[in-house]
């Protein structure tokens, strides 16, 4: 049965390929049968496809020289990257990251909005990034987009939790911007809550249900998720008539764009820092390590991208 299945021409092998969509560990065990699917699996743009149609993107990968902000009102902070791991690579981790992790929910991160992509890639449109006025109409934020920026219920918010963000930002809206919105801005709890992205980026562990996610950059199933649908390349945060923030990648925005642009936009105080020492102090006591154990064997882990940063963690050293 396998040498019949193996005597098929790599164009019918493509075709069974298809209806694997977007069953990403079935592809991962398929490639790894044998040196023929081996072969066939050696265009990374069938793993770039597969994982499309899955609903993931390729986050960027941050660089020291794109971390500055560019002269004026906007902060375009990321771009392209030379360092960005194979599409091949990502599937990989997609399918062996819910075997480690420890958060229940972020095995399923993204298994409903993932239907959203199948629909596109049976449509045949398999890599749409629309920047027409058009998209404005029906984009869709992925609910982890919300679930990782904004609190929890609007009565944990404090003074202090909203500090730090630059103006006020409404939902994003695809590059170019349509026309200024004619509808009312929405109620302040709409705002991203700077407290809840900083714990987006502190390193967590199993008790604290606040930082789930935390660091965000460890869970490719969240990280990787398309921040919308359908994906966008370029989001557009502001007030009307300014630009506050553009999150960039011409492959697909996913949340953790997403996440690391609205981090930039936290300010550098007292309050966040206080915040950020709390809580690597809980975390060295819970673990019976000193700071200056835990600021080593926190650093060493930056991530599946490899370029995560621990916010204030020089701080904690000093400290140390
Ligand atoms: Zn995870």
């Amino acid at each position: 049965m396998a040498s019949q299945f193996l005597s098929l021409r790599d164009e019918i092998l493509l075709r069974l390929w298809y209806y694997l969509l977007p069953d990403l560990s079935a592809h991962v065990a398929i490639a790894q049968t044998c040196r023929r699917l081996r072969r066939v699996y050696a265009d990374d743009n069938l793993w770039r496809t597969a994982c499309f149609s899955a609903g993931y993107g390729r986050p960027l990968v941050r660089r020291a020289a794109l971390r500055q902000s560019s002269a004026g009102t906007a902060h375009s902070i990321y771009g392209t990257s030379r360092d960005k791991p194979s599409w091949k690579s990502i599937a990989h981790m997609l399918v062996a990251h819910p075997s480690t992790c420890e958060i229940r929910s972020c095995t399923q991160a993204n298994v409903c909005f993932a239907e959203h992509y199948q629909f596109l890639v049976a449509a045949g449109r398999s890599m749409p990034f629309p920047s027409d006025t058009d998209a404005a109409d029906f984009i869709v934020l992925h609910p982890l987009y919300f679930y990782l920026h904004f609190t929890q219920t609007s009565s944990q918010a404090t003074p202090t939790a909203t500090r730090g963000i630059v103006g006020y930002l409404p939902t994003p809206s695809p590059s170019p911007s349509p026309s200024p919105p004619q509808t009312p801005p929405p109620p302040p709890a709409h705002v991203p809550d700077p407290l809840s992205i900083l714990l987006t980026h502190l390193p967590t562990y199993p008790e604290s249900r606040s930082a789930q996610y935390g660091p965000l950059c460890t869970h490719p199933n969240a990280s990787c998720a398309f921040a919308t649908f359908p994906p966008v390349e370029r989001l557009a945060y502001g007030n009307v008539g300014t630009t506050v923030l553009t999150v960039e990648n011409p492959e697909g925005c996913t949340i953790l764009d997403v996440n690391r642009a609205l981090a930039e936009l936290i300010g550098q105080d007292d309050a966040h820092f206080g915040v950020a020492l709390a809580h690597y102090q809980e975390l060295a006591m819970a673990s019976g390590v000193s700071l200056a154990e835990l600021a080593d064997e926190i650093s060493r882990e930056r991530g599946f991208l490899g370029d995560h940063e621990y916010p204030y963690i020089h701080a904690l050293l000093a400290q140390a």
